[in-house]
Parts: structure tokens; C-alpha cells; sequence
């Protein structure tokens, strides 16, 4: 699986202007490239509040989920595991400060993944927005 380099950067972006709030969303992919984010409205400062409102999402198609953590330790917590094995196989935990190296990407058994971060062309869509 790999991450489309836009998708990342605003990944990145939101996740830094949500702090000290958290910030949730679900992973979509096109292919085997994921490329889009589905923002959980609502974010929290608690830990556990904003992955409970993934937990509450109706089951659209998603391959993972992306949330931050303001405080940096990019470590999965139990609620976070547990969340992990219902929604998709591929899990973005975001941290302080926000940069292309401040993310880690598990899998449903919170194992650290490698994501590839490529080049993808959004085509006509972009020029829309
Ligand atoms: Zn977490």
C-alpha cells in the first residue's frame, strides 16, 4: 500500500492546525494508493473521544484510519488497538510537530507498516477546487 504525496501533506496540515485538538478521519484509496480522507467532525482534545468517533462511523468502505496525537508519542493506545482491528489495515498515527517524519503507520495488530509516500496524479479533479 502506499499514500499519495498530497494526501499526506494535508494529513500533515490538518493534524498540525487541529492541535492541541485531535484529529480523526478514515483512509480511502484509490487502487492500491490511498488518496483520500474522510474527516470524523467533531474532533477532541481526549484521546479517547476522537477515536470513539471513528468508532461510530457507519461502515463505509475505508482501508484504515489516521488520527494525532498532539502530544507526539506516536504509540498506539488500547483504545486505539482496538480500533484498529475493525476498521481496514492500514493506521496513521500522526504526532508533533507535524513533519514528513512525525507519522507511523501500523497495521489492525498495531504492527509498525511501511507506507510508501508516491507521486499520484489526481487528474481533473484537482483542477475543480
Ligand atoms: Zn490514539
Amino acid at each position: 500500500m502506499k499514500i499519495a504525496k498530497d494526501t499526506l501533506s494535508f494529513i500533515l496540515e490538518v493534524c498540525k492546525s487541529s492541535a492541541p485538538l485531535e484529529f480523526a478521519g478514515m483512509l480511502q484509496a484509490d487502487g492500491d494508493v490511498i488518496t483520500e480522507v474522510v474527516v470524523v467532525p467533531g474532533t477532541s482534545s481526549s484521546e479517547n473521544s476522537a477515536v470513539m468517533q471513528l468508532f461510530m462511523l457507519p461502515n463505509i468502505h475505508t482501508v484504515g484510519t489516521v488520527h494525532s496525537h498532539p502530544s507526539g508519542n506516536r504509540r498506539p493506545s488500547g483504545t486505539d488497538l482496538e480500533l484498529f482491528t475493525k476498521k481496514g489495515n492500514y493506521h496513521i498515527i500522526v504526532g508533533a510537530p507535524y513533519n514528513t517524519s512525525s507519522w507511523t503507520c501500523y497495521n489492525k495488530k498495531g504492527e509498525t507498516m511501511k507506507l510508501e509516500v508516491v507521486d499520484y496524479d489526481f487528474g481533473d479533479e484537482m483542477d475543480i477546487f
